[in-house]
């Protein structure tokens, strides 16, 4: 432990009538390499992820499908963990919100913000979007009253409800921003939210009594609590909330939630006054990042543009797949897909720049050392740059900011290819000269086998074998693992396949 907090990531949870794409394995990926990175540093971890099960579209898909909700609900769910499972995402729990316990949370945060006065029934009539399962203010609506997200018509709905107080919330989440100001990144994004606070908050509706699929309200089991207002809690259902209080007290409010710019409104402004009004403190980091778009657009089902990650990972393997979209797409702002950009991206870093560090290494120890890999100089020129590296990692990482964090790591693998051409080891006879080379380049090896763990995890323990090591990268905590110098020498080297071969945008 660092004396850091403990480290709590979470994804959205997914609707279960989406079929993961790109876009939800991007989300999920950072999250992963975020709790990897944090795990390699010793820190307290976890990280959650898992789907949203509840509400109209969900009984509607069902109807269409001819099953219950929830056999529908298991059979979408499962399209989620198996996408996961391909990904070699390593969540330490995954959600349903049909969970009993996640019922159980529910209705013991809402209870709690009932007791404290916060929600009381009336009538809403308003103008609803069915896809979003949200109403709109006529003046969020655009053209002709067209939801904003969907670009179609809204209905006009109405119905007896409960309500909760968010207009008494408007002066405690200014306080909150004002005293968190970290807590919403980027700055853009917490401006966006603080917008919407001055506006004004309106009551919202919390459940219906149109359907059935979803958590009753305690107090009124005649209805039950708007999807919405369900998955939020999810986040504290997951470390105990309305079970185990000293559980959640460990987790929260240290978490991190990673979100699309679509739901902003949802985690920023309902999520933090909703825990303001159980008597909870908000979340202490919300990371808001933009769009994947593909060929400039926004994927959809409708646009027949979307991508899916097996599709990808039959051509570049798992951990192409993952350092294509942790390193291409920079956490905020759109990010913007393309297939020829991720051949080049490929090519240039992992086959090019990886890939041949480790075979040209391997290729000379292999030729002039019998195999046996010598240990580094400890006055490299090679140490100060993995010491500025790993600062530099690490300052990223901690600020949510992977594509830099690797441009840093990458930057070593260039410096010892660099280094590498101007020895030229492979024309240098055996003795003490080829050898500092040769360790220096080992230990960058061994070092950016631990480095590029949250990214590309299992070709570093692959890296991590070939240079003859036991164990795996994460064993000993960072920063020491790290430090210049701990590469053994008298240690096996591999010479293998190539780790990435090369492609060309045909393939
Ligand atoms: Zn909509």
């Amino acid at each position: 432990m660092r004396g850091v907090p403990p480290f709590y990531v979470t994804t959205p949870i997914y609707y279960v009538n989406d079929v993961p794409h790109i876009g939800h394995a991007y989300t999920t990926v950072t999250a992963d390499a975020l709790a990897r990175w944090h795990r390699l540093n010793g820190d307290d971890t976890f990280f959650l992820t898992g789907t949203d099960e509840h509400g109209l579209k969900v009984l509607r898909a069902a109807e269409a499908n001819d099953c219950s909700p929830q056999e529908w609900a298991d059979r979408t769910s499962a399209r989620f963990r198996e996408a996961w499972d391909l990904l070699g995402i390593a969540y330490d729990d995954f959600i349903r919100t049909t969970e009993g316990r996640h019922e159980h949370a529910v209705q013991a945060l809402l209870q709690r913000i009932y007791d404290n006065g916060h929600i009381y029934k009336s009538t809403y009539s308003g103008l609803y979007c069915v896809p979003c399962e949200a109403y709109y203010a006529p003046t969020d609506l655009v053209g002709d009253e067209m939801c904003p997200v969907h670009d179609r018509p809204v209905e006009h709905l109405e119905e007896e409800n409960w309500f909760f107080r968010l207009s008494a919330f408007a002066e405690p989440l200014l306080a909150w921003y004002e005293a968190q100001s970290g807590a919403v990144t980027p700055v853009g994004k917490r401006n966006e939210a603080l917008g919407i606070i001055r506006q004004g908050l309106a009551d919202i509706s919390i459940s219906r009594t149109s359907i059935d699929w979803g958590v009753p309200v305690p107090w009124d089991p005649s209805q039950v609590f708007y999807v919405w207002y369900d998955a939020l809690i999810n986040y504290a259902t997951a470390i105990g909330y309305g079970t185990d209080r000293q559980r959640f007290d460990a987790w929260w409010p240290h978490v991190h939630h990673l979100i699309g710019k679509d739901i902003l409104r949802f985690h920023c402004v309902y999520w933090p006054a909703m825990l303001l009004a159980a008597g909870e403190e908000p979340p202490a980091n919300i990371h808001v990042h933009g769009y994947l778009l593909v060929g400039g657009a926004k994927m959809s089902k409708t646009a027949l543009n979307q991508i899916f990650p097996a599709d990808l990972v039959e051509t570049f393997g798992v951990d192409g797949f993952r350092y294509q979209f942790l390193r291409d797409q920079s956490f905020g702002p759109d990010g913007d897909f393309s297939f020829e950009g991720m051949v080049t991206r490929y090519n240039t870093d992992l086959a090019n720049n990886l890939g041949n560090l480790l075979s040209r290494v391997a290729t000379v120890v292999n030729k002039a050392c019998g195999g046996v890999g010598p240990a580094p100089h400890p006055e490299s020129p090679l140490a100060d740059v993995a010491a500025r590296v790993l600062a530099e990692a690490s300052r990223h990482w901690e600020s949510v900011a992977p594509s830099q964090a690797l441009e840093a790591t990458w930057s070593l693998v260039r410096e010892a290819n660099a280094y590498l051409e101007a020895n030229e080891p492979w024309k240098m006879p055996p003795g003490a000269e080829l050898d500092a080379v040769l360790g220096d380049a080992l230990e960058v090896l061994r070092i950016v086998a631990i480095l590029a763990t949250p990214a590309i995890p299992t070709t570093c323990a692959e890296i991590w074998r070939r240079i003859g090591l036991t164990g795996t990268p994460g064993d000993e905590p960072l920063p020491a693992s790290a430090a210049w110098g701990r590469y053994p020498g008298g240690l096996t080297v591999v010479k293998g396949d190539p780790l990435f071969p090369r492609l060309s945008v045909e393939s």
